[in-house]
């Protein structure tokens, strides 16, 4: 924290041109006995929120511990009498993934469906919750875009929430200005004080930048050397790549950096996609409406591994790491990328940055971006701001499947596993080693869906042939 605060000042960073430094805000100056009833205030106030807000029939708390457990820690999770069921479907992760899958089954084919999560709340990564301080609607695990090109999750969730029409734009903190991120026209005149007006001068612009290979770009570094030439990578790409993974781009997969699309015009949206909205009430109201079906039993702060020798399922689901369902046979982890995330809360502050999200490639500040949710649509009124400042890290939750090699070999592995073994489906993010979007994900579980229901009711069909 003192590093970074120190490094914004180096840089001259201030609070002219609506720059904000986080670290001069109000709670920079309260003390460290301050700060810690803040925390515990807050996480007091985020354990009322969240458990107040669902308390619907069939989302149970199981009276076991949250806390991490390993596969031998045999706590019993479940009540017996869910025990003593025969459920035909089980579901691991009340996530994304989890969710379609056990809402399909439940009203598709009507089947009886129980899931089990090991957080304490539903929504996996997804988790949304009203700051009780703010009074702002934010995302635990990080700020939640919906975006897809595929008609039919933009169809299917129209059945879960109404959605509010919404363009994501970004903003970079680059030398002291801000520009927008994908790199536009706009980017381009900023920074290097040009003054293009079409897509004709910017495509004569970038062509002079980028770098041409022989072979196609291998690599992230390779990607972005060939979208936006040395000059545009070293500010944007090579040190936000180098803090978010900590790992010189060039040993990262391709498809990091083509995540971020490069424009040859005006347009400042961060995604392309037809479809761009919001859930008008947030994402964990749509899981408690696709959870809220007489089949579906949904139990929190279960972990499967501590309950999976009890329960008799017809068919499992696993949306959980693909290496911990495989943890016996021994072989190295794969790895994760994590990120954690630094509240401040701002009394009595209308806004405290001018964007939803702001950038901050550069090498001297310790985080990547800050979020500030207060911007997004269909929030409450309230007088006061929250933000979170991100910074990535190796510990905690896996978030982001590291795309190297080593790791893509060993996920390879633990694939033919999971190939291999019977009545499970692998599904989501997870399982998958991949990075999903959550269109990604809901494509991957209802395609899942449709492939195994089609399979099990062949296999029905050539029974009751050869018995017939
Ligand atoms: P998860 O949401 O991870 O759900 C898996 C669940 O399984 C978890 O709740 C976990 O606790 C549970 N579980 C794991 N092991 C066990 C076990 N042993 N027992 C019981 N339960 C278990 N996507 C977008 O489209 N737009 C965005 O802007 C966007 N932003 C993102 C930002 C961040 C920081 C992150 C991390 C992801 C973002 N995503 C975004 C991706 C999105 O979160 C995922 O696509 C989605 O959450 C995937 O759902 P899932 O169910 O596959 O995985
Ligand atoms: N990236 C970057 N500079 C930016 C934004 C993104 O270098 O200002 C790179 C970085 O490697 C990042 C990747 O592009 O991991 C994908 O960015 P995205 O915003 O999609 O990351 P996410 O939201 O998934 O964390």
């Amino acid at each position: 924290m003192l590093n970074s605060s120190v490094s914004l000042r180096r840089r001259g960073i201030t609070n002219n041109n609506n720059i904000h430094n986080p670290f001069q805000g109000p709670s920079s100056r309260l003390s460290t006995i301050s700060r810690c009833s803040l925390i515990l205030l807050f996480i007091t106030a985020c354990f009322n929120a969240s458990t107040k807000d669902f308390s619907f029939n069939n989302w149970r708390e199981s009276s076991s511990s949250s806390a991490a457990s390993s596969h031998s820690n045999n706590k019993k999770g479940l009540p017996q009498s869910v025990l003593q069921q025969q459920h035909d479907i089980c579901v691991v992760g009340a996530g994304l993934s989890g969710a379609v899958i056990a809402e399909r089954y439940a009203t598709q084919l009507n089947q009886k469906v129980l899931i089990v999560e090991k957080r304490g709340h539903i929504g996996g990564n997804c988790y949304d919750f009203l700051d009780p301080q703010a009074n702002v609607r934010i995302s635990k695990y990080g700020a939640h875009l919906f975006h897809t090109k595929h008609e039919r999750v933009w169809e299917y969730v129209q059945q879960f929430s109404e959605w509010t029409p919404y363009e994501h734009k970004v903003i970079g903190l680059v030398n002291n200005t801000h520009v927008p991120i994908p790199v536009n026209i706009d980017t381009v005149n900023t920074l290097f004080g040009l003054q293009l007006t079409n897509s004709q001068q910017m495509d004569q612009w970038l062509a002079k930048e980028q770098v041409k290979y022989d072979h196609e770009p291998s690599n992230a570094e390779e990607v972005a050397l060939s979208r936006v030439g040395p000059r545009l990578y070293d500010l944007i790409f090579k040190p936000y790549t180098k803090k978010q993974w900590d790992r010189d781009p060039k040993e990262l997969g391709p498809e990091v950096t083509a995540r971020i699309p490069v424009r040859n015009d005006f347009d400042g949206r961060y995604f392309s996609d037809p479809y761009q909205a919001l859930p008008k009430r947030g994402y964990t109201a749509i899981f408690e409406r696709m959870f809220h079906h007489p089949n579906i039993q949904v139990y929190t702060n279960v972990d499967y591994f501590d309950v999976r020798s009890q329960l008799d399922c017809g068919r499992t689901y696993y949306t959980g790491p693909i290496d911990t369902y495989f943890a016996d046979l021994g072989w190295e982890k794969l790895q994760y990328r994590s990120l954690t995330f630094e509240r401040q809360f701002y009394k009595n502050k209308d806004f405290f940055q001018p964007a939803f999200v702001v950038n901050h490639p550069y090498e001297s500040a310790d985080f990547t971006r800050i979020v500030e949710y207060k911007h997004l649509p269909d929030q409450p009124k309230s007088p006061h701001t929250v933000i979170f400042v991100e910074r990535s890290s190796d510990v905690g939750e896996p978030y982001y499947p590291i795309p190297n090699q080593r790791n893509k070999d060993l996920f390879r592995k633990y694939q033919d596993m999971a190939n291999k073994e019977p009545k499970v489906t692998f599904v989501g993010r997870l399982a998958n080693y991949k990075y999903f979007n959550m269109d990604d994900a809901i494509l991957n579980a209802l395609e899942l869906f449709d492939q195994d229901t089609q399979q099990q009711q062949k296999q029905r069909q050539e029974k009751a042939k050869t018995t017939s």
